[in-house]
């Protein structure tokens, strides 16, 4: 153990180079491929990755683009320019998360309309939904946040009821199910992202776009690239957002090997759970159905949350916090009309992810265990007040 104060973590909250070390001989013949074929934008790579992602999760039409968040952005703008939405039309997005499913919304020239989650899985539920529901409600978008897929019974059931479209953040999901079939396929559209700390990583931006509807999928295609597929013919005022060769190819070396990372992360998961048993931090929920979950976060709870941080960086490990505040209490949503989400701002004031990358060893994991021993036993953590 470091002394106390010492600089970098021991066990950091996530490790971009030891996670891609297994695939490093893949990942660099993936690199030279690219380069030898002189050919960096819109190839063969990008293609196939496409058709590989659209098989993994078994929808007709993958798109890739620059990021998570072009990624919903462009799926709604690409509804607005098929004529199913249009200005001021109202998404519902849970505010407990990361601010680009609202920004997307927003970009789109649509309105976000927070809603609370349910507070022991993070996620969107029937209570909240209803309470955001109004008559310019348009759609939903199901944030499967720190990779648990929303219960998407309750979300195809209130989207059915009120004519909704159903958009997956899948940024955090890649590769969880529901009832057997797989994030990405489970709405209308889905967006996923490739950022390197995302359990189908990059070693940079990226990001996809999964769906089976074929005209979403073209225009989407479309606005990627300028508003055109073909060169110098823009026949939408679109932008420039795609995925580059040299990610596909690198996520092409990685994708085969993604359902085995998950898990491998379930099974540190479900270490934790053993071994945090008695502390007094509160631990996720377990799902129904492993399945659904794919950990891109171990999000615990404690009441103490800023010595408890403070003291296992002490003891050197690396925590983090998705996310401090709710997406409504950020200044650039101030300009919303002012409600309260308890659950949401609870979670935020409590929540703590602990390190659990697909590469750490179990012993890494029983020292974050045992530190958390430590920092609880010194400085008793708080009982929750729900
Ligand atoms: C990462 C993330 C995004 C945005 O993805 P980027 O590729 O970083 O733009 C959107 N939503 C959620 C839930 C995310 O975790």
């Amino acid at each position: 153990m470091p002394a106390p104060g010492s600089g970098a973590p021991l066990i950091p909250l996530y490790d971009c180079r030891a996670e891609n070390q297994p695939y490093r001989a893949a990942i660099d013949a993936a690199i030279r491929e690219v380069l030898d074929a002189g050919h960096y934008i819109l190839g063969r790579q990008l293609a196939a990755f496409e058709q590989e992602l659209a098989a993994y999760c078994g929808t007709a039409q993958a798109i890739g683009v620059g990021s998570g968040l072009e990624a919903l952005a462009l799926t709604l703008e690409g509804y607005r320019q098929l004529g199913r939405l249009r200005d001021g039309d109202e998404f519902i997005v849970p505010t407990h998360g990361f601010i680009a499913t609202a920004l997307a919304v927003t970009r789109a020239g649509l309105t976000p309309v927070f809603c609370d989650i349910d507070p022991d899985t993070y996620l969107l539920g029937a209570d909240g939904l209803q309470a955001a529901l109004t008559r310019r409600t348009r759609g939903i978008v199901a944030v499967h946040l720190y990779g648990r897929v929303c219960a998407m019974d309750v979300v195809r059931t209130f989207a059915a009821a009120h004519g909704l479209l159903v958009i997956e953040d899948a940024a955090q999901a890649i590769g969880a199910r529901w009832e057997g079939r797989p994030a990405g396929a489970l709405g209308d559209a889905a967006a996923f992202s490739f950022y390197p700390t995302k359990n189908l990583g990059g070693l940079g931006d990226g990001g996809a776009i999964t769906t089976n509807d074929a005209a979403l999928a073209a225009t989407i295609r479309a606005l990627r690239n300028y508003g055109g597929v073909e060169k110098y013919r823009h026949h939408l005022c679109g932008t420039n957002s795609r995925l580059d060769e040299l990610q596909a190819a690198v996520l092409r070396a990685k994708l085969p090997h993604l359902d085995r990372t998950l898990e491998r992360k379930r099974a540190l998961a479900a270490r934790y759970a053993k071994a945090l048993a008695g502390s007094p931090l509160a631990l996720p929920a377990a799902p129904a159905d492993p399945a659904n979950h794919t950990w891109h976060l171990y999000v615990v709870r404690t009441g103490d949350r800023d010595p408890f941080v403070a003291r296992m960086r002490e003891l050197g490990v690396g925590c983090g916090i998705h996310y401090p505040r709710a997406i409504h209490e950020q200044d650039a949503y101030a300009h919303h009309a002012r409600r309260s989400f308890p659950h949401a701002e609870q979670a935020a004031r409590e929540v703590v992810s602990l390190p659990i990358g697909s590469a750490m060893t179990e012993a890494e994991l029983d020292r974050v265990a045992h530190a958390i021993g430590e920092a609880t036993a010194s400085r008793r953590a708080r009982p929750l007040a729900r």
